[in-house]
């Protein structure tokens, strides 16, 4: 059986804990989740028939700031994958340093089942039920899986609803409609800007690196298309249906291109067919999960043949995966610092939309970079002096920062 994606973040925080010899009660409060909130969400489909599904907002700790985090609307969201998804937010806000909690919501929907009414009927019911408790200053949704700016824009229209004008209630909107220029990208990018960094500093240049990504959505495609931009071979993609090889190097803006047009990179001509299993198992420098949960586990981690994990998805690893990875001397790039570019420009823009200030992409770019720089940084020191992987640091930074916090807050 895998562990539970709750359990798996409560181990990886306990690991870090017993450095810090943190007490049960400190334990406890951190890992209690402030609010669970769990709401019908029932609508009419275009054929008349009613549906009803469960949608969830989970908020972890407010101790830095507002609460923040993404939509998940998937078939397969549960209690515990929101639970576990909120912490994570949580210390990856404090990783990165950026001034919010951590939450995380969701829909227990097939969204491929959906036509845009009805989707646009499910996101608006949603926010019917959530929105007293969602806001530019309590807790502010993002996109995740399954959902897109177009989401986050009927989600800002419906707040407003209630609330009146407030772009700032909810990020990861469209460009045209108060989004900032450069979120879209913006998760891939801080995977690569990270990968990047990680492999200078083990001495091994990015260009000519040869790179397996595991998802092709808005962070796998993103991802892939700048690391071939620095020069990395990017030899294998897998989505949902099936995935595609290369070994001279898949041409990514070709493929982005076909799966634009069948919706899958499958048959991407000039390639050869790849299976998930054998792409996670692959001959390559850099693995990067950007698709679901617990791919990597007990049963294949002692296949994977990658020396960097980079992980572009939330809880990819599996504490069985983990414990092999670090036994054979692979380098994990932890969710709570790898996927955290998303968060960190979503801030970009609700700063811009607070300030009713536009910036250029150029500059959401360069500071997308400094943070992320100095993340890496800070991570990579605490490793090296403790003598703990990357996962072990990024949670002591920022279980550090939350603890601090929420001892000078006071209770
Ligand atoms: N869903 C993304 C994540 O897991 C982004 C969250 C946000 O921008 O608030 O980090």
């Amino acid at each position: 059986m895998s562990t539970s994606s709750y359990e798996t973040t409560r181990r990886y925080f306990h690991e870090a804990a017993e450095l810090m010899d943190l007490t049960p009660n400190m334990r406890r409060l951190l890992l209690t989740p402030e609010r669970e909130l769990k709401v019908q969400v029932a609508v009419e489909r275009d054929n008349g028939e009613i549906a009803t599904y469960i949608g969830y907002r989970m908020q972890h700790n407010k101790s830095r700031g507002p609460l923040k985090g993404g939509l998940r609307f998937h078939h397969e969201v549960n209690e515990d994958e929101v639970l576990a998804l909120a912490a994570l937010m949580t210390w990856k806000t404090a990783v990165v340093n950026i001034p919010y909690g951590g939450a995380k919501g969701g829909i227990s929907v097939d969204v491929r089942d959906l036509t845009p009414g009805e989707l646009e009927r499910v996101t608006r019911r949603f926010v019917d039920e959530i929105h007293d408790v969602i806001g530019p200053d309590k807790d502010i949704p993002a996109p995740d899986m399954g959902t897109n700016a177009q989401v986050m824009a009927w989600i800002a229209n419906q707040y407003q609803k209630f609330h009146g004008f407030n772009p700032a209630c909810v990020t990861g909107k469209p460009v045209e409609l108060h989004g900032a220029a450069g979120r879209e990208e913006a998760t891939g990018r801080g995977v690569v800007i990270l990968t990047r960094e990680l492999l200078a500093r083990n001495g091994v240049e990015l260009e000519g690196a040869r790179v397996a990504v595991q998802g092709f959505g808005n962070v796998g495609s993103h991802a892939a298309r700048y690391l071939q931009e620095l020069g990395g071979v990017v030899v294998g993609v897998t989505d949902a249906y099936g995935g595609v090889w290369n070994p001279e190097g898949l041409d990514v803006p070709a493929l982005s291109g076909h799966v634009s047009d069948t919706g899958k990179v499958v048959d991407f001509p000039g390639s050869d067919p790849v299976t998930n299993e054998e792409l996670l198992a692959a001959d390559v420098d850099v693995l990067i999960p950007a698709a679901i949960g617990g791919v990597l586990n007990g049963e294949n981690a002692d296949d994977v043949r990658a020396k960097y994990v980079i992980e572009a998805a939330n809880n990819p690893t599996d504490p069985a995966a983990d414990a092999v990875f670090e036994k054979k001397g692979i380098f994990v790039l932890p969710d709570i610092l790898a996927n955290a570019g998303g968060v960190t420009v979503s801030y970009f823009e609700w700063v811009q939309n607070r300030q009713h200030f536009k910036w250029e992409q150029a500059r959401v770019r360069d500071e997308l970079e400094r943070i992320m720089v100095d993340a890496f940084e800070r991570v990579w020191q605490i490793a090296k002096e403790k003598r703990v992987s990357l996962r072990t640091a990024a949670y002591l930074v920022g279980i550090g920062r939350v603890g601090r916090a929420t001892v000078m807050g006071g209770i």
